[in-house]
């Protein structure tokens, strides 16, 4: 195990906690990473346990990768059992770890050595750990994993929803936020219409304390979102954030090649339609027929990651029981389907992948934008429908609005495959998304692209404070 203290200088020393699901453990390894690299000691701290096996397959390799990286385990206290308010894993992983910064995570900040700088940390231990760390006087700076447009009514809700009753009702058409383009109600989380659900009071406990941080870095960039950035930054959305900072895409860690590269090497260019729905979202039974049958009716390569339930480990349905030999048999020399973690950035990154057909979870959103690649949007939960909103009005994707959210219909095999050919024969949106990838680029291109200068400043700054 590195220790910090084998660094020697006047690096800033920060630590990175990060949340629940590879969704926010992903893009906080790479945050640890592009601090690493830019001169910071880092401190990685590694909850424990887990709720996937893919997370904790992924901190090891991380560590492995990354030696010089300090590693401080942080063993969270049992988790609560299911309640009918709070039955999702990642959710009472996510209350479990909140109520063990309260009473375990402080000594172990106060041991680490160097004095830590910074903290940077997941949204959602926001209320938990700001009270320690203004103990402690220590910056903290909040990691968003969503899009600015979802952070923006994060950060609004508490005055959207008060006294236990939301301040918009289901028959209204918008939502308003000043600062931002009215949000259409269709696009806010169900779950926001009901504040006692533990969804919603966590995130206005935790948006609650927004204020509070020293930053707030997202995973966009400068021209992607430069409304809602100018909104944020600005005072219109809220009159007391902190400096909201764009930083992404974030840039990918080195990670072992992929197995499905070599199948991808043998595909023509730009020919393949990649199908993932990040880590935690699993298809009923006769979606995951209806999209076998989509993909076949497309006419189109494909290679599609598989997941039938919420967590891998439990995730042990065969794929030929969940969609038949015959379907198996047809597809052999056409597409693939995986029921394991791949690699997506290195998936999203070669040349045959021409269409990404995915749940828009924000991290998903920025690797396509990262490697230009299109995107048909089908968003299920949360967050996903304001994203799909952002990828729409970025140009570089498509959203079928009537597919509904995760549950509520099984969309036919007919719609998901004419959805796919168009997907993949649509010039203007590949046109857009290589110029999204153009702009990506240029975010850290050098010392001036906005993502660069963004990073560098909160290094720089903390630097200076040493
Ligand atoms: N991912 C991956 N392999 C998989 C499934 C997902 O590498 O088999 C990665 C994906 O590249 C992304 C993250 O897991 O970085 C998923 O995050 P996202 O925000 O897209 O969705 P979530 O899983 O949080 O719903
Ligand atoms: N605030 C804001 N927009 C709102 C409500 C609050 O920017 O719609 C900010 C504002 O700067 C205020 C702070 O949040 O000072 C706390 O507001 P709150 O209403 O919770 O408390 P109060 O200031 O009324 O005690
Ligand atoms: N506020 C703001 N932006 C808003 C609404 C309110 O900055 O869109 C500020 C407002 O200036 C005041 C504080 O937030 O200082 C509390 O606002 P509000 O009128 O909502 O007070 P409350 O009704 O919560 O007492």
């Amino acid at each position: 195990m590195a220790n910090a203290d084998d660094f020697s200088g006047k690096s800033p020393h920060v630590a990175v906690l990060p949340g629940a699901g590879m969704g926010h453990l992903t893009p906080a390894l790479r945050l640890a990473a592009m601090l690493s690299s830019r001169g910071c000691l880092v401190t990685l701290i590694a909850v424990k346990p887990t709720v996937s096996a893919a997370e904790s397959t992924t901190i090891s390799n991380f560590f492995s990768t990354y030696p010089h990286i300090n590693r401080l385990d942080f063993e969270i206290l049992p988790r609560k059992p299911p309640s009918s308010t709070n039955d999702d894993p990642f959710f009472i992983q996510f209350e479990a770890i909140s109520r063990s910064v309260v009473h375990l995570l402080k000594p172990l900040l106060l041991s680490s050595s160097p004095p830590l700088s910074a903290i940077f940390s997941d949204f959602t231990v926001s209320m938990t750990l700001t009270p320690i760390l203004e103990e402690l006087c220590i910056p903290n700076y909040v990691l968003s994993v969503t899009c600015a447009r979802f952070l923006s009514l994060l950060a609004y809700l508490p005055y959207l929803i008060n006294e236990n009753s939301p301040k918009f009702s289901e028959s209204d058409d918008y939502v308003h936020i000043p600062g931002l383009s009215p949000l259409p109600l269709s696009t806010i989380p169900p779950p926001f219409f009901n504040p006692t659900l533990f969804f919603t009071s966590f995130a206005i406990s935790n948006a609650l304390f927004l204020p509070k941080a020293k930053g707030i870095l997202v995973n966009t960039f400068e021209r992607f979102e430069p409304d809602t950035l100018a909104a944020l930054n600005n005072g219109r959305v809220l009159s007391n954030l902190p400096p909201v900072h764009p930083i992404g895409p974030l840039e990918p860690y080195k990670l072992e090649k992929g197995e499905q590269l070599s199948w991808l090497d043998d595909q023509s260019v730009i020919s393949v339609v990649y199908v993932c729905f990040g880590n935690r979202t699993a298809m009923s039974k006769d979606q995951i027929r209806e999209l076998g049958d989509g993909l076949e009716r497309s006419g189109c390569p494909f290679l599609w990651v598989l997941k039938s339930s919420k967590v891998d480990k439990e995730d042990t349905e065969e794929i030929e029981d969940l969609l038949g030999d015959s379907f198996l048999e047809r597809i052999k020399n056409r597409g693939i389907v995986v029921k394991a973690w791949v690699n997506q950035e290195q998936i999203l990154a070669h040349p045959a992948i021409g269409g990404f057909v995915s749940h828009a979870g924000w991290n998903s959103v920025m690797e396509a934008a990262r490697y230009g690649v299109p995107l048909l949007a089908w968003p299920l939960h949360g967050d996903q429908r304001v994203i799909s909103e952002v990828v729409e009005n970025a140009g570089f994707g498509v959203w079928v609005r009537d597919w509904g959210w995760g549950g509520e219909r099984v969309v036919k095999g007919e719609e998901i495959g004419e959805k796919v050919k168009q997907l993949m024969s649509d010039e203007k949106l590949r046109n857009r998304a290589m110029e999204v990838e153009e702009e990506a680029r240029k975010a850290f291109q050098d010392a001036n692209g906005s993502s660069e200068k963004a990073l560098m400043g909160i290094i720089e700054t903390l630097r200076l404070a040493e």
